[in-house]
């Protein structure tokens, strides 16, 4: 199974894909948690893509293309996998295409601008594994450090209110598009993402069963 999730940032993607790789049993590959983790080790690629992250804007699509490239070739896809925060541009969703990878499933989790930046503005994260949390909807279980490991949760700094409004409009501008790519391909499921996280979870489960 090929799974895609699209949507704003803070739509609650990584946690849909998350629990649908549980479900699958298939990896779920987030760009971003690479990236973050390329930055973290200070490897060449990470210091390139820093000040892009940083400030909000896409990291070049052939730097992006080059880690999906990479990570689909590991022997853990070999049975299916979960996209999550790739493609974000039309030039990605064409490499993906050219690499002849169809996916099985396009979802895309909606949810209002005012409420993605309500929501950013309460995750944290943990450095050290990457899990991510939500101060009111999805604490960890002593509210200060991470439950798998015990590190101290952070706020991303690409979290911030003015980092974050740079993420929307990226995402309007050059994200969005996508949504009309793949419902030309038939493969597109919009979710209304909802209050609750556990109902978005139900309502995302469904979308992608109705494909099987
Ligand atoms: P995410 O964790 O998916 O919200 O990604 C965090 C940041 O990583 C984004 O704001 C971008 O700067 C960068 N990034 C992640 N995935 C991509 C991608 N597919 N294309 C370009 N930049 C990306």
């Amino acid at each position: 199974m090929k799974i895609m999730f699209l949507g704003a940032p803070g739509a609650g993607k990584g946690t849909q894909a998350e629990n649908a790789a549980k479900k699958y049993n298939i990896p779920a590959i987030s760009t971003g948690a690479i990236i973050r983790e390329a930055i973290k080790n200070g490897t060449e690629m990470g210091l390139a893509a820093k000040s892009y992250i940083e400030a909000g804007a896409l990291v070049p699509d052939d730097v992006v293309i080059g880690i999906i490239k990479e990570r689909l070739s590991e022997s853990d896809c070999a049975q299916g996998f979960i996209l999550d925060g790739f493609p974000r541009t039309v030039a990605q969703a064409e490499a993906l295409d050219a690499m002849g990878i169809e996916m099985d499933v396009v979802v895309s989790i909606e949810v209002a601008d005012e409420t993605i930046v309500e929501r950013m503005s309460g995750r944290r994260v943990c450095d050290k594994c990457g899990a991510s949390y939500h101060t009111k909807y999805k604490p960890s279980a002593d509210g200060k450090t991470c439950d798998n490991c015990k590190t101290e949760l952070t706020l991303r700094k690409d979290d911030s209110p003015e980092v974050v409004i740079n993420r929307l409009k990226t995402y309007h501008e050059l994200t969005e598009p996508l949504k009309d790519y793949y419902a030309g391909k038939g493969k597109l499921k919009i979710v209304i993402g909802q209050e609750e996280v556990s109902d978005t979870t139900k309502l995302t489960l469904a979308a992608i069963d109705s494909v099987k």
